[in-house]
């Protein structure tokens, strides 16, 4: 038995690993946690709201799911790698403003850290086993989200339901709006940095619009080898509540007859939260920090129609240059940074 603590069990991640646990009864769901909605009775131990990390002291799990949405998961991801207990990781959000802390904690910790997100799951398998200097790049992929082809004049006046209607993968709000902007390829990049060591120079985003293809890795002997298959996020979080075992789904099997791939280069003039990411992973410290609050204020006023959407990457890029950039030494720096990140962008936005 594996005892499973699911936190943001009523989002998107997190319904569709109820789905998966419903099939294991060797995975027992001991603990689960919404932001506001009531889940009584959905496991023995939930909790709405509040201080995440009370809820795991009594939980006790071996493995938590952080299905979390925003820097909200960060007390979590550290709780659980510091003590050791096995993380699947879809809250990106903590390991992008907490990179340093958390492997550190991870390391102090030993447990594993399971990336849940698609592309860093495809790159975790292509990547296990293999010695870190035969790894020449990570190549990720992006859908290019429903504006792929726009140019900035026809992205002017975007609305938020056109932004949410995402081609080809049904998610939160967040991260759909996230991938029309591409700041969720920018929150990737710097993700990936942390989970597997590279540097920002060899990690590469390609647009693969029908997103089959969901990492590539490049090997020094020219060898690359790739990751296919449906997007369906059933099959990563199944890989990381099951890992080792990669336990069947009731995901079908990709037909490669008549499937043909498309790759383009990303339009980072359209798109620049893309370059934007890049360049606050590459500055490091508390950046990644700001640019992701900047990013979630932009997001929730563009849904709340106080914002059009090519404020969104005004509003990082304006934050990104007002804060002051410093180590990310402790928990208590980044509480601070992300406060300091969301005061500022606030400042430009229609009040709520
Ligand atoms: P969602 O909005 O559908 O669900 C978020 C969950 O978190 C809900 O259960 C909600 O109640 C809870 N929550 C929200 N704010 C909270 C707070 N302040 N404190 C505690 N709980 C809170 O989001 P989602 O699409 O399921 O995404 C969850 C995470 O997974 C995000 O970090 C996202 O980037 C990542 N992710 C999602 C997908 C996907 O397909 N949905 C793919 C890759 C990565
Ligand atoms: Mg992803």
């Amino acid at each position: 038995m594996k005892r499973i603590a699911l936190l943001g069990a009523t989002g998107s991640i997190g319904r569709q690993a109820l789905e998966i646990l419903r099939d294991h009864p060797e995975l027992e769901l001991v603990a689960a946690s919404s932001g506001s909605q009531p889940i009584d009775g959905l496991a023995p131990l939930t909790q709405v709201g509040g201080d995440l990390t009370e809820l795991l002291e009594r939980a006790e799990p071996d493995l938590v799911l952080n299905a979390v949405v925003g820097f909200a998961g960060l007390p979590a991801t550290l709780w659980a790698l510091e003590r050791g207990v096995d993380l699947a990781l879809a809250n990106k959000e903590s390991l992008v403003a907490a990179g340093e802390l958390a492997l550190a904690a991870q390391r102090r910790g030993g447990g594993r850290l399971l990336p849940v997100d698609s592309e860093h799951s495809a790159a975790f398998q292509c990547l296990e086993g293999r010695a870190q200097e035969t790894v020449h790049a990570l190549v990720l992929t992006a859908s290019g989200g429903p504006f792929r082809g726009f140019s900035r004049e026809e992205l002017e006046h975007v609305t938020p339901a056109q932004a949410l209607a995402h081609p080809t993968w049904s998610m939160g709000p967040k991260i759909t709006i996230d991938s029309a902007t591409l700041a969720n390829k920018g929150l990737e990049l710097i993700e990936a940095h942390f989970l597997f060591g590279l540097p920002y120079e060899r990690i590469e985003v390609v647009v693969h619009p029908t997103s089959v293809v969901h990492a590539v890795v490049r090997f020094r002997d020219g060898a690359a080898l790739a990751h296919l298959g449906f997007p369906d996020m059933r099959v990563p979080i199944s890989f990381a509540l099951t890992y080792p075992e990669r336990a069947a789904t009731p995901v079908e099997q990709l037909d490669l007859v008549g499937l043909t791939l498309e790759f383009e280069a990303p339009d980072l003039d359209a798109f620049p939260l893309l370059a934007l990411g890049r360049r606050a992973g590459e500055l490091g410290g508390t950046y990644p920090c700001a640019f992701n609050a900047a990013n979630e204020v932009a997001v929730t006023a563009f849904l709340e129609e106080r914002l059009p959407f090519l404020g969104i990457p005004a509003l990082v890029e304006e934050t990104l240059a007002a804060v002051g950039g410093a180590p990310a030494r402790d928990l208590d720096d980044l509480v601070e940074a992300d406060r300091e990140a969301r005061r500022l962008a606030e400042r430009s936005v229609v009040p709520a």
